[in-house]
């Protein structure tokens, strides 16, 4: 759809590669250039041009594994669904390889083959998004709008994974930066700024249940002398994966019930985590939207932890 789109397959990639630091490159808002590159395991030589074939991943080992699906991505769909509509170059080198293997694709040939020395890890580069669909690019909205659309993936995988280093460039300036060291509180300061944090505050909660396991909500939410006229501030990490919730936004405003005026909202980052086996991902394509088997619970949980 957007460079943003792409964006997001990527960083879920190298995140499911167990990347430790990821660093986002755009140029012109994406259209021209988004580098994405990790220092994850890398893909080994003999697989590079397999991975980029349909419905192949590395996710799934058996079938019941889509009981439980732990990483990000397990479709197999985007890397060539991006090299379809794009020039697509990828370097990459498994630790335990000696070099890093280069490949090349233009109008989804692929037309380079070498090796590279480069250090553990993949660099993944999309050229020239949608150039041969003038009818797609024609949608795009201006740079900015785009690299601001992709900044706020970067910003929720920032959120949703403390622990990795994340760096955004945009047009050569770094607009984004967090340290990686695993605090909530450190990434929220990168990515919200001191004024917002200021204001926030903690939520720690986890408990043991019957039925389904453990439900935990931790993260940070503002006190009510901090609200926004929309709904934008909160965001929710079910399990790591960024989510759209209409039951999670639910639960938080209930738990403000009458603390905030009509019409304005919290802000609220919020993991919540739960028995792999209690959501169901394959709901949408982009798997931001998830639904819940034990909706009640959830609901119940989020709202006490917050009020
Ligand atoms: P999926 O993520 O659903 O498996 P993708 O098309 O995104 O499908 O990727 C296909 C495969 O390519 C992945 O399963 C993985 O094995 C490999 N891959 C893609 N990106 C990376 C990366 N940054 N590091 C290591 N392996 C990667
Ligand atoms: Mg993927």
């Amino acid at each position: 759809e957007r460079p943003a789109a792409v964006g997001k397959e990527l960083v879920e990639d190298a995140l499911d590669a167990g990347a430790r630091t990821i660093s986002v490159e755009l140029r012109a808002g994406g259209a021209q250039l988004i580098r994405v590159t990790d220092d994850g395991c890398g893909i080994p030589e003999e697989e590079i041009e397999l991975a980029f074939e349909r419905h192949t991943t590395s996710k799934l080992t058996s079938f019941d594994d889509l009981e439980r699906v732990a990483t990000l991505g397990f479709r197999g769909e985007a890397l060539p669904s991006i090299r379809a509509v794009a020039e697509v170059s990828i370097i990459s080198r498994p630790l335990t390889q000696e070099f890093a293997a280069y490949r090349r694709w233009e109008r989804g040939e692929l037309v380079e083959r070498g090796r590279r020395s480069a250090a553990p890890g993949t660099q993944l580069t999309v050229r020239q998004l949608f150039a041969d669909l003038p009818a797609r690019r024609q949608q795009l909205r201006s740079p900015a709008s785009e690299a601001a659309h992709c900044a706020q993936v970067v910003s929720h995988y920032a959120l949703a994974r403390p622990e990795v280093r994340f760096t955004l460039t945009v047009d050569g300036r770094t607009t984004l930066r967090t340290p990686g060291s695993g605090v909530l509180d450190d990434a929220a300061l990168a990515v919200l700024g001191r004024g917002v944090v200021a204001q926030l505050l903690p939520v720690d909660s986890r408990q043991l249940d019957g039925g389904e396991g453990l439900v935990a909500v931790v993260g940070l939410v503002s006190r009510p002398s901090l609200s926004r006229a929309n709904r934008g501030g909160l965001m929710f990490f079910l399990n790591g994966r960024w989510v759209q919730s209409r039951l999670l936004v639910q639960a938080v405003e209930a738990a403000y019930h009458t603390r905030l005026m009509v019409g304005r909202h919290p802000v609220a980052v919020l993991h919540v985590a739960l028995p792999p086996q209690a959501v169901d991902v394959n709901v949408h394509p982009a798997k931001t939207e998830v639904r819940l088997r034990c909706e009640g619970e959830v609901f119940r949980t989020v709202e006490r932890a917050v009020r």
